[in-house]
């Protein structure tokens, strides 16, 4: 299959038509979020979502998240029971990278949600994202779009490993944010965190007092393997142990990302953690295509966005040093 690629011009609508199409004739549309890339079909319709799973080569048991419109479209696809914590985290979050877990409605097929009761759901805070659900009129389920257990994909160059397995691809230019969303699980109070993203934990306590947060993140997606790539990467929170590192394991191109200055290897300086999320997978996938043998990664602050990037971090390294 032949992947045409679309750029967006000022009027959406009409740029994004044959996807429309695509989406309603139950096939497969890689499109732009603020968060992230995400690979999208009609989520009510089983053999449409079948083909997500298919492409990723995703287990079928790791549920995808729903795509809507506003607010209204939630109540239509699921059962709210605490809709005041639901209004005001959507008041303050919504369009924008939070996912809402709540009780299903049987419109919603379980190849949607992997099998469980409960669906995720949100709000994209993308004009592309936003029309393509719109102009369908339909919920896109959409997981990000990569392969599993790679990065997910931030710019149309990591999007490479789907060509030729989907008929379109929205080329958006870059995401904002580089990492996904914040995953709340509000059926009962106080929420749970099953995935820390973009939104932090701070600022949803901000709006609901509290919060609970398992440390394990028992959100089903969360055990696999996850943002790998074929470099080595370690996290490191010494200079010198790191260096150490290096050279006692006779590593010969490592890059290092890191706040600190470094002379003797190649290094991107980041100055917030802001700034390193969004563009911490595309280091990753860089330094992969650019044939560095090690990823030497200053391990975040586990604070504020720092806890979000640590908790990705810890699924892609394979060493821990101090
Ligand atoms: P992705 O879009 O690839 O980042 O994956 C979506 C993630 O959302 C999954 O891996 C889960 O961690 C989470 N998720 C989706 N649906 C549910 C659900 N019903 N319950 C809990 N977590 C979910
Ligand atoms: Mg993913």
């Amino acid at each position: 299959m032949e992947t045409k690629i679309i750029k967006i011009d000022t009027d959406i609508s009409s740029s994004i038509k044959e996807a429309v199409e695509l989406i309603k004739n139950s096939e497969v549309v890689v499109f732009p979020t603020e968060t992230v890339y995400g690979i999208g079909a009609n989520g009510l319709d089983r053999e449409a979502v079948l083909k997500i799973f298919k492409i990723k080569n995703r287990p079928a048991d790791n549920p995808l998240i729903l795509h809507v419109f506003d607010k209204d479209w939630i109540y239509e696809y699921a059962v709210v029971k605490e809709k005041s914590m639901l209004n005001d985290l959507y008041d303050r979050f919504s369009p924008g990278p939070i996912t809402f877990i709540l009780d299903k409605k049987n419109i919603i097929p379980y190849e949607t949600t992997g099998g469980l009761d409960s669906v995720a759901i949100r709000i994209p805070d993308h004009q592309i994202a936003l029309s393509l659900i719109k102009d369908s009129k339909l919920p896109i389920a959409a997981p990000s779009a990569n392969i599993s257990g790679r990065p997910s994909a931030t710019n149309i160059d990591m999007l490479k490993e789907l060509f030729n397995k989907v008929p379109l691809i929205i080329d958006g230019g870059e995401t904002q944010f580089g990492i996904e969303s914040t995953v709340v699980d509000i059926r009962t109070y106080p929420l749970k965190v099953l995935r820390p993203g973009s939104v932090t934990i701070e600022e949803l306590k901000k709006v609901v007092g509290r919060v609970e947060i398992n440390n394990s993140f028992i959100s089903p997606g969360t055990k696999y393997r996850h943002y790998k790539v074929s470099t080595t990467v370690c996290m490191f929170k010494n200079l010198n142990t790191a260096f150490d590192f290096v050279k006692n394991n006779n590593f010969i191109k490592p890059f290092f990302i890191s706040r600190q200055k470094i002379d003797k290897f190649d290094v991107y300086n980041f100055n917030s953690y802001d700034e390193l999320s969004s563009k911490i997978y595309r280091l990753l996938y860089e330094c992969e295509t650019k044939g560095y043998d090690l990823i030497m990664i200053e391990e975040p602050e586990s604070k504020g966005i720092g806890f979000s990037i640590l908790n990705r971090l810890q699924k892609a390294s394979d060493y821990f040093i101090n």
